[in-house]
């Protein structure tokens, strides 16, 4: 039996984290977040001083990158050579640099297996930029999540106030544009619905109201 497969892409600070997460404790499937795959390789790169456009080298880096995910019923922490790099992989430079490692079309394809192997029973929600279009095409379910910049960064704000964090609205918004731009405008995956997936602009709707609509349309649909 084939194991089903809920793809969930969209643009960053669009909510896909927090509605995975929701899904995936609901439903008690599994979870992946690929973006989180591309964030420890660029940190791994960048502690390695690997430059973030040298194919060769990153694919290296990808093939044999000492990932490891450890996940309980509230959090999913992500280790590095066993190290927890949880925290460090979430800032807006990370992101920045991860978008960069993603662009290389050799990278991605080292990084397909490892995505897939994360389809096990009794299913999968996969939250990423090409879950739907590349890694998991034959996903039975796709949502794409739009939403303004605008509001993006907006969002983006509040987590990092969140965290105490100080930031420049402005800088957020700034470096929310540029990353989608080069995830949208890339060769290889380029962020995009895939042509059967559901889209949903959360610019004005709740969490709830999207994981109301996720689970009626994955009700739906398997
Ligand atoms: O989703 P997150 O913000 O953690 O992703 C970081 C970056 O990794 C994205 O900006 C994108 O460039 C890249 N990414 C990707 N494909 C995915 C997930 C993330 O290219 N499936």
């Amino acid at each position: 039996k084939i194991v089903p497969v809920v793809a969930i892409d969209g643009p960053s600070g669009v909510g896909k984290g927090t509605l995975c997460q929701a899904l995936a404790n609901y439903l008690k499937w599994h979870l992946l977040d690929s973006g989180a795959i591309y964030r420890v390789l660029a940190l791994s790169a960048l502690e390695k001083n690997i430059a973030l456009d040298d194919e060769n080298q990153l694919t290296n880096l990808a093939l044999n990158l000492p990932l490891t995910f450890d996940s309980n019923d509230i959090e999913v922490k992500v280790l590095l050579s066993g190290v927890d790099v949880t925290k460090r992989i979430r800032t807006e430079e990370t992101g920045g640099a991860a978008s960069k490692v993603a662009a290389l079309n050799k990278v991605r394809s080292a990084l397909l297996q490892r995505q897939r192997d994360f389809r096990q029973a009794p299913g999968l929600i996969a939250d990423g930029r090409d879950m739907g279009s590349v890694v998991f095409s034959d996903a039975p379910v796709k949502i794409f999540l739009d939403a303004s910049a605008q509001s993006r960064a907006e969002r983006r704000m509040k987590q990092l106030q969140h965290r105490q964090k100080h930031v420049k609205f402005a800088e957020i918004l700034q470096e929310i544009t540029e990353r989608d731009e080069r995830d949208r405008n890339r060769a290889v995956a380029p962020l995009k619905p895939a042509i059967d997936a559901l889209i949903i602009d959360t610019t004005s709707l709740s969490i709830q109201d999207v994981f109301n609509q996720s689970i009626k349309y994955i009700n739906e649909k398997l």
